[in-house]
């Protein structure tokens, strides 16, 4: 073996060490919706504003009194939350299992990247809104503060695997790092694959 190669190992192999004595918490995130101020206003009303009711470990995110039902060619879900502040563009967040209800074949993406994603129509108290794009499965991920993400060792955008649940019901997910500064370190799971794995909210992982 050249010592390169084992000088790569080593470094791999503590690695691996460091990051199994740093657990992580994981949050399993239902399904919900993220809107511009033009959208909402749609749906409940000219000068309407989102009500706190409780706020997220993200900073600044939190989740509002208000709902929508989701309609897709195949059926509909109620009740499905905002999570605010406002934002630049409409997201609609859904587990695979919920675009089957819908009859919707939205992509597995990052948040932010809805260009050419699944339409949807979104249902309020004020009026309907058809929206061209927007729903996705989000990419599951990790939030990290860049003080975080230099701890574990890992970049923005990198995916990573992740060890997860409890054995023999257990399993390694790829997930997507997701760097700034506005975020904590967090990971988020979609209902689907929390109950793949029996996974609950706290519960904990690890970085391989
Ligand atoms: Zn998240």
């Amino acid at each position: 073996m050249s010592e390169e190669l084992a000088k790569k190992i080593t470094e791999r192999v503590a690695q691996r060490m460091e990051r199994e004595k740093m657990p992580f918490v994981v949050n399993v995130s239902n399904r919900h919706f993220h809107c511009t101020k033009e959208t909402f206003e749609k749906l409940f009303g000219a000068g309407a504003l989102p009500t706190n009711i409780r706020d997220l470990i993200q900073p600044g995110q939190y989740a509002c009194r208000e709902t929508v039902t989701l309609k897709g060619t195949k059926g509909e879900i109620k009740k499905v939350r905002l999570i605010a502040p406002f934002r630049s563009y409409d997201q609609i967040e859904l587990s695979r299992t919920d675009c089957h209800t819908l009859g919707i074949d939205a992509p597995v993406r990052d948040s932010g990247n809805v260009k050419g994603s699944a339409p949807i129509t979104l249902i309020g108290p004020a009026g309907e809104v058809k929206l061209p794009e927007g729903a996705i499965v989000q990419m599951r991920h990790i939030h990290f503060h860049p003080r975080e993400a230099e701890k574990y060792g890992v970049k923005n955008m990198e995916y990573v695997k992740i060890r997860i649940g409890t054995p023999p019901r257990d399993g390694v997910y790829t997930v997507l790092c997701r760097v700034r500064e506005d975020m904590k370190l967090e990971c988020h799971l979609d209902t689907d694959e929390a109950n793949a794995l029996n996974v609950k909210n706290g519960d904990t992982s690890i970085i391989l």
